[in-house]
């Protein structure tokens, strides 16, 4: 999402007559986007801001993103050569902004979060020329107690289905095939015009454009998955067969002390949805652990959960104390050496569900998109409908570039984390 809003700023900057440069070096206007989503991410702009001081004096440096609206002014104060502090929710206004910053303006905000717009740009610069992040709803109107989402980037708020057709159109036209749709709560989405679309339609409809081969959407908020999604990436095969349903933690205490407003049997219920389609669609998740009160039985709960399910990956994270969060106002906050036990054995665990998992697709075909190639391997890289990575070798004529292109490959060999095989002909 971070790196599509960084797309969206360049395609504004563009338009407004500035010109990108390979490096900061080269720069004269230095725009450093920003997450803040766990405190390690939040340390190291700083870091960063002052490696950045020094190696690029005389300079203008904007800060953007969840650091800029969490921290505000006070960035002036901790790091005074910075200009301009701007998060996501006003990324509207930077035209206006950067005549302030032109103008001499040494301290230009934009911290408004009281916004019912979406930022949109027909001039978005997208980095990759096959894939296509598009954004359907942006912020955040749930309230989970470890969560700093919704205090940096502001209320929900849907872009209207028919912006949001036009514009993948005009990607599968550009020769896209591949869309993403995006949204901190994509399944979240309602869309705001007549035509009044929920998620499943919409994902629907963005897969029936001509042109358009592929799918995705993140993140889906357990709370607003539907069958209808279900149904929908059943009968349509553009529509990816992978669905990130994060889940956070096993333990229905736990899930309630973080207000995810879903137990583990809820949460559950919707896996029995997926488990049920014709297709075989590949889950993943997030899991947070060490968060204040975790017991070992909640731990187990969490483990127990990870069989249960048999996720085709999870990404696992130590709980990270984040400034406004309810959780804040917990007792029994786990120390961080414990938190390391506890992600490395949730890690072992699900590297072992996904050695176990992969190996099933030894002797299958898959079709992958061809992301790019490895010379340290002299692999291709490509990744399936489902999510997986699968590394290939390609037998056709060596100067061919089969990136972006579609693939048939026969898997031979498997890992936890990526699948490897033969290119058996072009998709
Ligand atoms: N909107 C998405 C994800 C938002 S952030 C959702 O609700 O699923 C991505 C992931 O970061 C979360 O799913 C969560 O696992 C993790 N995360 C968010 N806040 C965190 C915190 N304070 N500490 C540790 N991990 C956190
Ligand atoms: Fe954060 Fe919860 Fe919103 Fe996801 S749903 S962005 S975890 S508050």
């Amino acid at each position: 999402m971070n790196a599509h809003d960084s797309e969206k700023v360049i395609g504004t900057l563009l338009s407004e007559g500035y010109q990108q440069v390979p490096t900061p070096a080269e720069a004269e206007l230095v725009f450093y986007n920003t997450c803040s989503i766990r405190d390690k991410a939040e340390q190291k702009v700083f870091h960063r801001l002052d490696t950045f001081k020094k190696e690029n004096k005389g300079k203008t440096f904007a800060v953007l993103g969840c650091v800029a609206q969490q921290e505000g002014e006070k960035i002036f104060e901790k790091a005074p050569h910075v200009s301009m502090v701007c998060g996501s929710a006003s990324y509207n206004q930077l035209p206006q902004m950067l005549v302030q910053l032109e103008s001499g303006n040494k301290r230009v905000t934009g911290l408004s979060l009281e916004t019912d717009l979406t930022f949109e740009t027909p001039l978005t610069r997208r980095d990759n020329p096959y894939r296509a992040y598009l954004t359907i709803i942006e912020g955040c109107d749930k309230s989970c107690a470890y969560c700093v989402v919704p205090f940096t980037r502001g209320p929900e708020r849907s872009r209207t289905s028919q912006s949001v057709t036009k514009e993948a159109r005009e990607l599968a036209q550009m020769g896209y095939s591949e869309i993403q749709l995006l949204g901190q709560t994509v399944n979240s989405y309602v869309d705001p015009s007549p035509a009044g679309w929920d998620f499943a339609t919409l994902l629907d409809q963005v897969g029936r454009i001509p042109g358009i081969r592929r799918v995705r959407f993140m993140t889906s908020h357990p709370r607003d998955f539907t069958q209808a999604i279900v149904d929908k990436i059943d009968a349509n095969p553009a529509l990816c067969n992978h669905v990130h349903l994060p889940v956070q933690s096993g333990s229905s205490q736990i899930l309630a002390a973080m207000r995810r407003s879903y137990t583990r049997d809820e949460y559950l219920h919707r896996i029995s949805l997926i488990r049920a389609a014709k297709r075989h669609i590949t889950i993943t998740t997030d899991i947070i652990v060490g968060f204040p009160g975790e017991t070992e039985a909640d731990l187990a709960a969490t483990l127990g959960l990870l069989d249960e399910v048999q996720y085709d990956a999870i990404f696992g994270f130590k709980y990270s104390k984040r400034p406004n969060t309810a959780a804040l106002k917990l007792g029994d906050h786990i120390p961080e050496e414990e938190k390391i036990r506890r992600l490395t054995i949730v890690q072992e665990r699900q590297r072992e569900i996904q050695a176990r998992n992969n190996l099933a697709y030894v002797g299958t075909q898959q079709e992958c998109m061809v992301e790019g190639f490895n010379k340290a391997t002299g692999q291709w890289i490509g990744r399936t409908s489902q999510n997986k990575t699968l590394n290939f070798l390609y037998t056709g004529a060596s100067e061919a570039d089969l990136t972006g292109r579609y693939a048939q490959v026969r898997v031979t060999r498997s890992g936890p984390n990526s699948l490897a095989g033969e290119f058996t002909s072009h998709a």
